[in-house]
């Protein structure tokens, strides 16, 4: 590996969004330089459930989870009081219906790994502090690496894909419009002798401490290794959210399924650390002249459900198509095309999503939807159809329609 003091593509973050975006540069030719802030350490609060369409992502970048001890997820367990509907998940355009619980650090490791067998230059424990900007233009970033030295890059273009908090976005102007959702979310870690189980458990509107269900769901994600990721997520758009402790709620959650996971609730592996994920495109601009913006950076978290690996991989491989044609052509009005692709792929349903958020945040119209859904197997199956964004032409279920009755309204609703 050289120590290269300029690259044609920066990515600032080796998160799945920069990983995604360097493999697909670096394996057709392209000279690429990957920062990453961390050493390699498990992030405290993160996610590792992959759906089947992360899945596919994931092999299409030639990351082999299998062999990094992902465990084989087949479907969710849709939990509401005490009645629960097992939902297998929906199978993706390319016809795969297995998804993965895989431990976040393996998966990272996976995917840097294969950057740097493709050609990627590497630099864990390297954070991009600040960007070097040249009569407008990104040129590269300074950085400063955990061993206490400083040291710049230039670049013909860079990929800001630091994560939720992008404070390397904020410099260079991204922002977060707060009229929109976001999530909040803790989670921990436990030992339990069901950590092989191929089904995960949702729980849908589990209840804050006053006994209202919260605009949100709780998991148990088995992770092959014996132990369970234990957590919980409610949407910022939640009526009561301000009277909410998270890690309280998590607490409380984490007793309720105790018994049914066989795991000590008094038990936490990691402290739990409160999070917020931008959803639903919430951040904008999503490109500048010279860098695009992809993964959490640009808020492309599923406003549904708040997972957003699936979503980083695909924004990953959306911008490195964009660079890759820049680069090629020598062309940087190339990058324009990225917030349309964006908007053309993702930009109804993160609107829908953002409606619908606003809609189960008011108590009464939650209690409805979670009593009359979780009646259903058919209406469960949808609403996972609808969660996992892998609605299909033709298809007539109840959920389908009611998606389609948002999209329509959303077509003509104010931008939230
Ligand atoms: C508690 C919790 C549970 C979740 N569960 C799930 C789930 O089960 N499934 C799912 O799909 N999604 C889940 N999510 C969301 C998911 O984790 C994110 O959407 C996803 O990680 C986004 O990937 P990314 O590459 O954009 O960002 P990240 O994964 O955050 O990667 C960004 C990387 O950039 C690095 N970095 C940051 N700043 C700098 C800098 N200045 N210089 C260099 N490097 C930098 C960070 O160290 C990090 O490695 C969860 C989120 C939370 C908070």
């Amino acid at each position: 590996m050289t120590d290269r003091s300029s690259t044609d593509v920066l990515v600032v973050g080796g998160g799945p969004a920069g990983c995604a975006a360097a493999i697909r540069l670096a394996a057709v030719g392209h000279q690429v330089t990957v920062l990453e802030s961390s050493t390699g350490d498990a992030p405290i609060g993160s996610g590792d459930l992959l759906v089947p369409a992360a899945v596919d992502e994931l092999s299409e970048l030639g990351v082999d989870i299998g062999a990094v001890g992902a465990n084989p997820i087949d479907g969710t367990r849709l939990w509401r009081g005490e009645r629960s509907v097992p939902v297998r998940w929906p199978h993706t355009r390319a016809g795969t219906s297995t998804g993965a619980v895989i431990r976040r650090s393996a998966l990272n490791e996976a995917l840097r790994a294969r950057a740097a067998d493709v050609g990627a230059e590497v630099r864990l424990g390297s954070r991009a502090t600040t960007p070097s900007v040249e009569r407008g233009f990104v040129r590269g970033a300074a950085i400063e690496t955990t061993d206490g030295s400083a040291d710049e890059i230039g670049c013909r273009f860079l990929i800001v894909a630091d994560g939720a908090n992008s404070r390397f976005g904020r410099g260079l102007g991204t922002h977060r419009d707060r009229r929109w959702p976001y999530a909040i979310s803790a989670n921990t870690y436990v030992t339990s002798g069901r950590s092989d189980d191929s089904w995960i458990e949702t729980v849908l509107g589990p209840p804050d401490a006053d006994g209202h269900p919260i605009t949100g769901h709780g998991w148990v994600h088995p992770i092959g290794d014996g132990t369970l990721n234990v957590g919980v997520s409610m949407l910022s758009s939640y009526r009561y959210v301000h009277g909410v402790n998270i890690i309280k709620l998590l607490d409380a959650f984490a007793s309720s399924v105790a018994e049914r996971w066989g795991f000590d609730p008094g038990e936490r592996l990691v402290e739990p650390v409160r999070r917020r994920t931008p959803l639903g495109g919430s951040v904008s601009p999503a490109m500048g002249p010279t860098f695009l913006v992809a993964g959490d950076a640009a808020a492309m978290a599923n406003p549904f459900n708040g997972h957003g690996v699936r979503a980083a991989l695909a924004t990953g491989r959306t911008a490195a198509d964009v660079l890759d044609e820049a680069l090629t052509v020598g062309n940087s009005t190339t990058l324009q095309h990225y917030p349309a692709l964006l908007e053309e792929s993702l930009g109804q349903y993160h609107k829908v999503g953002r409606l619908t958020a606003r809609f189960l945040g008011r108590p009464i119209l939650l209690r409805t939807a979670l009593t009359t859904g979780i009646r259903s197997e058919a209406a469960m199956g949808a609403a996972l159809r609808i969660a996992t964004n892998e609605l299909r032409d033709g298809e007539t279920g109840g959920a389908e329609r009611a998606y389609r009755i948002a999209a329509l309204i959303a077509r003509f609703a104010p931008s939230w």
